[in-house]
């Protein structure tokens, strides 16, 4: 059986997150093998609250070192603050990557003053740099692939697909200007968009994700199992280009 790991996931250590063992469940259930974890909330937060939520993070995946990925969140606006969270969770606590959320934490994707230096670093520590793609402005795949472009050696993902392709015209002109940017597929709701995606990207540049505990993992895996790829690409997708980002074997 392939790996199948899912590319998106929330735990936390506050009232309203989900815990890593809810996550652990929640991967049996649905037999995943393994899932990246994000610090869920905290994203309004001050630097503490995001030292916590990476703390819970780096601690989950410890216990739970063959199912959980780990990566660390930070706000770009912190400025130095952020590029040492960053360089602690990865470093220090051993985390995997970095999520951010443009939408809550107030930033464009292609502002450089902020993302310059946090691309610098995610190149220097070899991880990937996982950031919320959506359908505004700020968060356009026009953004993504100037980024990719500015910092063609750093591992860049863009979460949600635009949400599943909202805009073709700039999502493909990302997918065919970049060969390091990555494209996880929650919140797609048209198994052809993946199918057209794997066209302009390679199906190795795409990476299944649910979002849960927000989206249902069962949905977001059957997008990928009818978008009318053959086997090997869906496999590809369902978990073993997550492996090779990740370092995990398959
Ligand atoms: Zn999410």
């Amino acid at each position: 059986m392939a790996l199948r790991f899912d590319f998106h996931a929330h735990i936390g250590p506050f009232d309203e997150d989900r815990r890593a063992e809810e996550l652990i469940a929640m991967l049996d259930a649905h037999q995943l093998d393994r899932s990246v974890a994000f610090p869920s909330r905290g994203l309004h937060a001050s630097p503490s609250m995001y030292s916590r939520a990476n703390d819970y993070v780096a601690d989950a995946m410890q216990r739970f070192p063959e199912r959980i990925s780990g990566f660390c969140s930070v706000n770009p606006w912190h400025r130095d603050e952020a590029l040492a969270e960053f360089e602690r969770g990865v470093r220090q606590l051993g985390l995997r990557g970095l999520k951010l959320h443009p939408p809550t934490q107030g930033f464009d994707v292609f502002n450089l003053d902020l993302m310059g230096p946090i691309m610098q670093l995610g190149g220097e520590l070899n991880v990937p740099v996982a950031i919320h793609g959506g359908i505004r402005e700020h968060d356009n795949p026009l953004r993504f692939g100037l980024l990719s472009e500015a910092y063609p050696d750093v591992k860049l993902v863009m979460l949600h697909s635009n949400f599943g392709g909202t805009d073709r015209v700039a999502i493909r002109w990302a997918a065919e200007h970049t060969r390091n940017l990555y494209f996880e597929t929650s919140a797609s709701s048209e198994p052809a968009f993946i199918e057209a995606l794997a066209g302009w990207a390679s199906p190795q540049r795409i990476l299944y994700g649910s979002d849960w505990p927000w989206l249902p993992p069962r949905l977001m895996v059957a997008i990928v199992e009818y978008s009318g790829l053959h086997e090997e690409a869906r496999q590809d997708i369902l978990g073993r280009n997550a492996g090779r980002l990740m370092g995990v074997a398959s």
